[in-house]
């Protein structure tokens, strides 16, 4: 007759729970142009008085958005949209030339926030195409950055939206031919469409160097190395924010069993958690830290207080501000002129 094992047994047999944790991803959130494109706005608005007007989102976080909007940014997907005269900025994902004019003719003002990274982009675009190149650009159609990428040598670039086109675009010259890409996609898919092209391609060349921005690449690879002990990822960020959206994608090819983009703490749903002991976390390059702290908080109460960081790389790239705003509303020389700041007034205006 089988014996029935004692109450002590079957607990000594019983796996002890798995502590609850978090790790956090390090570098994550606001990189450099973020941060230079959001003190436009806001030193805009201290210069010049409320409203100052932005073409699209000035980063793509809808916190950052609304927060801007309460302070007196009047955001238009027009310069035809905007008071003749009246200042406007231009977002950091880059404006083509016509959107330039397009503000000379109404006798605007602009501010020009385009991210550096994204205007060395344009410069390639628009050397390459005067030497007569062919630019196949990798990078997401309808994203504002690629239209205004495009918008540079209209004449001279084909999209290449993602692997799959490779098999059917077609080119003039075969030995002037280049790939460019948007500054946000994943580094992996990129690789893997550059090598399709170089297949149907041989005489392909490669850029002058790389188009995918550090703090992309960067985030990437944290995200990368969390997922490998991260059962659940939660990646804090817009839907329209295509580096945010490559930071859930990546997460899932590197071994999360599951990986969530939230705007908001309050958007973690109860199940995401059940049976989960490790919880990877981390940000788009357009995400106030203070959001990610407030996941963090949520996380806490649901029993994940432990949190350590993953650290890949440290991050110290600073941008000055466009030129029209390097003073002061009286015209004094501004100490936050050649460089941004750690956005830690985020975490106490909110
Ligand atoms: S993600 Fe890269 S290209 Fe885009 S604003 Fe940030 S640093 Fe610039």
């Amino acid at each position: 007759m089988p014996t029935i094992p004692s109450r002590r047994e079957r607990l000594k047999d019983t796996p002890a729970p798995r502590p609850k944790r978090v790790i956090l991803a390090a570098p994550r959130g606001y990189c450099a142009g973020v941060d230079r494109a959001v003190i436009a706005v806001e030193k805009a608005l201290t210069n010049f008085g409320a409203p100052v007007y932005v073409r699209k989102q000035i980063v793509h976080n809808i916190h950052v958005v609304s927060t801007l909007e309460k302070k007196g940014a009047i955001f238009v997907d027009d310069v035809a949209e905007v008071p003749e005269g009246a200042h406007v900025v231009f977002s950091a994902h880059g404006v083509s030339p016509a959107v330039v004019q397009g503000a000379k003719d109404r006798n605007l003002q602009a501010i020009d926030a385009t991210c550096p990274l994204v205007t060395k982009v344009h410069r390639e675009a628009t050397r390459f195409a005067r030497d007569d190149y062919q630019i196949l650009l990798v990078g997401h159609a309808g994203h504002e950055e690629v239209e205004g990428t495009m918008g540079h040598a209209p004449e001279r670039t084909t999209l290449v939206n993602s692997p799959a086109d490779v098999a059917t675009i077609e080119v003039d010259n075969r030995d002037r031919l280049v790939w460019l890409s948007q500054t946000t996609l994943s580094v992996d898919e990129t690789m893997e469409t550059v090598r399709l092209l170089r297949e149907r391609f041989p005489t392909l060349q490669d850029p002058p160097s790389d188009d995918i921005c550090y703090a992309t690449q960067n985030r990437q690879v944290a995200i990368k190395k969390v997922a490998e002990e991260a059962e659940l990822v939660i990646v804090v960020g817009s839907a329209n924010s295509s580096n945010t959206v490559r930071l859930v994608d990546v997460a899932l090819e590197n071994g999360a069993r599951a990986a969530h983009r939230v705007d908001y703490a309050s958007e973690i749903q109860q199940e995401w958690l059940d049976g989960v002991s490790t919880i990877g976390v981390t940000s788009g390059a357009s995400v106030p830290e203070v959001l990610v702290q407030q996941v963090l908080d949520d996380l806490a109460d649901a029993g994940f207080a432990d949190v350590s960081t993953v650290v890949t790389a440290e991050e110290d790239l600073m941008f000055s501000l466009p030129k029209e705003l390097r003073t002061d509303a009286q015209g004094n020389p501004d100490e936050r002129a050649l460089g941004g700041r750690r956005r830690l007034d985020w975490q106490k205006d909110d």
